[in-house]
């Protein structure tokens, strides 16, 4: 069980998959007051950033689920070299329909809700791990500017400019769904750039390392045409955020 292979050749040096920071996941860690022992599941956990650092700095107690094998190994690495490879268990898998065996404090998806087939569904699976009173974690794409055209909309990880909504209107939708949204910590360009840039220099390594791969061409087109359609599209319109929610 593997995820495509394009994102394990791109993302293979990235400790966090999304545009969110190392400062902004502490800032995060900080923002929901963690107490130590507090149990925190992650469904698409990647390479176990977010679990790792917060049992360093707040003593949670974390499973993460994942379906790349490489991201798990490297997720395993990190709690090593963190020394929280005790109080952290990453687990490679589906997590689509993955319920805790006891409830956690909280349920995280970060950058992967079509394992929840959506928000809507991410959050009623989520929900079904989480004790009463738990904080749900969902990160999620929106717009910060609309983009003009669908054109636009496909070169920022969309289909169409109907895929993600406007800051305000998913603040409301998390509403509609039963949810209050308690905190949020917003990606920026910066936060965008580590995430598609560091992409550049991974790509091209790996082209030099992998010239006859059946992937090379694909990799090299992307290299070649990524930066400009990253800086015309994603870093202007794009913008991504954690929003913590609690059950009305
Ligand atoms: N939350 C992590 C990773 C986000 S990238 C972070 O912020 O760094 C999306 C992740 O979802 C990838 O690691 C990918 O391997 C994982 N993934 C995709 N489909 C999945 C599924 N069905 N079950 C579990 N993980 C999945």
């Amino acid at each position: 069980m593997d995820i495509p292979r394009i994102f394990t050749i791109t993302e293979s040096a990235h400790r966090i998959h999304n545009p969110i920071t190392p400062d902004k996941l502490a800032a995060l860690g900080a923002a929901l007051r963690l107490e130590p022992g507090a149990r925190v599941l992650d469904l698409g956990s990647g390479s176990g950033e977010m679990l790792c650092t917060w049992a360093r700095d707040h003593g949670i107690v974390g499973t993460g689920i994942d379906m790349s094998p490489l991201f798990t190994e490297q997720a395993r690495r990190r709690a090593a070299e963190l020394g929280v490879a005790e109080r952290v268990t990453f687990i490679h898998g589906d997590a689509a329909g993955h319920v805790a065996e006891e409830k956690v404090d909280v349920a995280a998806c970060l950058g992967a809700t079509w394992i929840g087939g959506g928000v809507a569904g991410t959050i009623e699976l989520l929900a079904r791990s989480l004790r009463g009173g738990g904080i749900i974690l969902v990160g999620e794409p929106f717009w910060c500017r609309l983009p003009p055209t669908d054109e636009v909309a496909k070169g920022c990880h969309a289909n169409a400019v109907g895929d993600f909504l406007m800051l305000p209107q998913l603040l409301a939708s998390f509403g509609r769904l039963g949810c209050d949204v308690v905190e949020m910590v917003l990606a920026d360009q910066d936060g965008w750039d580590r995430y598609e840039a560091a992409k550049w220099l991974t790509m091209r390594r790996w082209l030099e390392a992998n010239p006859g791969d059946e992937l090379a061409d694909e990799i090299r087109a992307e290299l070649a045409s990524g930066p400009e359609r990253y800086a015309t599209c994603t870093r202007e319109y794009l913008g991504w955020g954690v929003f913590a929610l609690m059950r009305r």
